[in-house]
């Protein structure tokens, strides 16, 4: 058994046999990188990041009471206005593509 083993093991949370458990206390690697995990497990426990009482309650009732405001985006007409003028601008980059290689060709035979 390696430290990279063991740090694996660590990582995936599977329990250590006691040879690897002894390893993970003395080696200053191993233990460092159990105390990570320790640290970060205690961090995401789902006991301490729960919302507080009647969280979810009062978010729906927002979004209820600013439904309005938020569908704006949501209408038909909007989107078709925003395809719409995202077509006009691709047009537009083409026809500005066109015109630069015609510059460019027009100015080449010029020098000729
Ligand atoms: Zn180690």
């Amino acid at each position: 058994m390696n430290c990279n083993d063991i740090q694996e093991k660590l990582a995936r949370a599977l329990v250590l046999s006691p040879e690897d458990a002894r390893h993970a206390t003395d080696c200053a690697a191993c233990a460092g990188v159990a105390e990570t995990y320790a640290l970060l497990d205690v961090a995401l426990d789902p006991e301490r990041v729960l919302p507080p009482d009647g969280f979810a309650d009062r978010v729906m009732a927002r979004l209820e009471s600013e439904g309005d405001a938020r569908r704006f985006i949501d209408r038909p007409w909007v989107t078709v206005l925003l395809v719409n003028a995202a077509v006009v601008l691709a047009m537009l980059n083409v026809a500005r593509f066109i015109a630069g290689v015609l510059v460019a060709s027009v100015g080449l035979a010029g020098v000729r």
